[in-house]
């Protein structure tokens, strides 16, 4: 690859509102974008309030540089992507800055298959940003712009139009978009599906009054209660753009994340029999366990969804079969229905997976996967890169794969050493059934991280 990025992260640019993140810098990634993507470029956001501002600029940009604009307005960045796709849109851009707190937003950057943006046409997009080689049109080439929101409705009926009709009857779910803009999405899909839906933080609102975008267990309480005081079969919340989505159990207990993969890949492998799993090597074991019970395969990636979507679909492009994809965060992905994560989609495939459990109770299943000990550290130092490589030296007669980092396999434990890319810090993640393991590992790899870091 050539180059860096150099703003960009792996989802998209973010910054805080009148620092970083200011309408002049989306109205040049907009005026870059459609200097590079010509034709019709579908745009949305997400309910911040410098949404609206931020959404103008960017359709400047893209106007004076000849594209036709189509903007949805409030929707989930996968409901976009999906639109994108279906409508054969030329690209599209969505104003987010996800699960980051209020006083932040950004842009995501979508392709004309709903996929996000490759880092290669990222530094492309970079390029022309810095220097500012945008093609501006005379008068007689400016784009026009048109509205769009019915479509929405297109990206609901095909989550709904995925599963046998009235699954849901019978099941009680309490939904949190987070004042996000699932509140358009997730509470209809559910209740097409048959079930009973309750709703909290399902006002669209910028200032977040509810909770942070963010779903975290904590500010998630209140679901956990209103999930209690229902009887709810379960509860799901989403992030602040929605291609996420997070669950509490019957007993109103949050699934970590791994686990709430864990439970769809059980449905969705079962379904399938066989076939690849795409997953970055920072994801728990138990997803590898699910797998091979169920007689598929994991292929491993980099941390970031998109090298997960992107390899999903180059593997079946190569004639694999790809079963299913996804981020031990809540990202999954489906390849039948976009390669993107999709927060809707998994809000629903966790109805299909407990009316398959005939009757049985969430948190009953859920205790009954194999438990692992995680332990997610930060360490910081000057030199995140040879930090990495004096890990990986130290640990050499020991089984290691350098698919991101370097990752340290164990018969009865896994430890991931990475560079932050952004920040001067290794992050470390250590994985085993039992906790003694887990942490005498991480012991160990402390061992030659303070070695090599002076001053700490
Ligand atoms: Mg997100």
């Amino acid at each position: 690859m050539q180059g860096k990025k150099q703003m960009f992260g792996t989802n998209g640019v973010r910054g805080v509102i009148g620092e970083m993140m200011t309408p002049t810098l989306v109205l040049k990634i907009g005026a870059a974008l459609g200097s590079m993507r010509r034709g019709t470029i579908a745009v949305g956001r997400d309910t911040r309030t410098s949404g609206e501002a931020l959404t103008h600029a960017l359709k400047a940009g893209l106007l004076m540089t000849g594209c036709d604009v189509v903007d949805m307005g409030i929707l989930p960045t996968p409901a976009l992507q999906y639109i994108i796709k279906t409508n054969r849109f030329d690209g599209g851009a969505m104003i987010t800055a996800s699960h980051n707190p209020p006083e932040y937003n950004g842009v995501k950057i979508i392709e004309a298959d709903g996929t996000e943006m490759s880092d290669e046409e990222i530094i492309l997009l970079e390029g022309r940003f810095f220097a500012e080689e945008f093609d501006v049109t005379g008068w007689d080439g400016v784009g026009s712009e048109s509205a769009g929101p019915e479509r929405l409705e297109e990206y609901i009926d095909a989550i709904v139009n995925h599963f046998p009709e009235g699954i849901g009857e019978g099941m009680t779910v309490v939904v949190d978009p987070g004042s996000g803009p699932a509140a358009l999405t997730t509470p209809i899909i559910l209740s097409r599906m048959g079930c009973r839906v309750h709703t909290i933080n399902a006002r669209l609102d910028g200032t977040f009054p509810g909770r942070l975008p963010e779903p975290t267990p904590e500010g998630l309480q209140p679901l956990s209660e209103m999930v209690l005081a229902t009887g709810a079969d379960f509860g799901v919340a989403h992030d602040g753009d929605a291609d996420r989505a997070v669950f509490v159990d019957s007993k109103g207990r949050y699934i970590e994340e791994n686990y709430e993969f864990g439970l769809i890949e059980d449905y969705v492998c079962a379904k399938n029999s066989g076939g690849l799993v795409v997953t970055p090597v920072a994801t728990s074991r138990l997803i590898r366990d699910i797998a091979e019970k169920h007689g598929c395969t994991i292929d491993y990636t980099p941390v970031g969804s998109i090298y997960v979507a992107r390899r999903m679909i180059k593997l079946i492009a190569e004639g694999a079969k790809v079963s299913f994809g996804g981020e031990g965060n809540g990202g999954l992905i489906y390849p039948d229905h976009q390669f993107c994560r999709d927060g809707g989609m998994t809000a629903a495939m966790m109805v299909a997976v407990l009316a398959s459990h005939n009757g049985r109770k969430l948190a009953e299943i859920v205790d009954e996967l194999p438990a692992y000990h995680l332990i997610k550290e930060k360490h910081h130092t000057t030199d995140p890169a040879s930090l990495v490589h004096a890990v990986e030296e130290a640990f050499a007669k020991e089984t290691i794969e350098k698919i991101d980092g370097v990752k340290i396999i164990r018969e009865n434990a896994w430890a991931l050493v990475r560079a932050s890319g952004t920040e001067p810090m290794i992050r470390i993640m250590i994985e085993a059934k039992d906790p003694a393991v887990a942490d005498a590992m991480y012991r160990e790899i402390m061992a030659v991280a303070t070695e090599e870091t002076p001053g700490t």
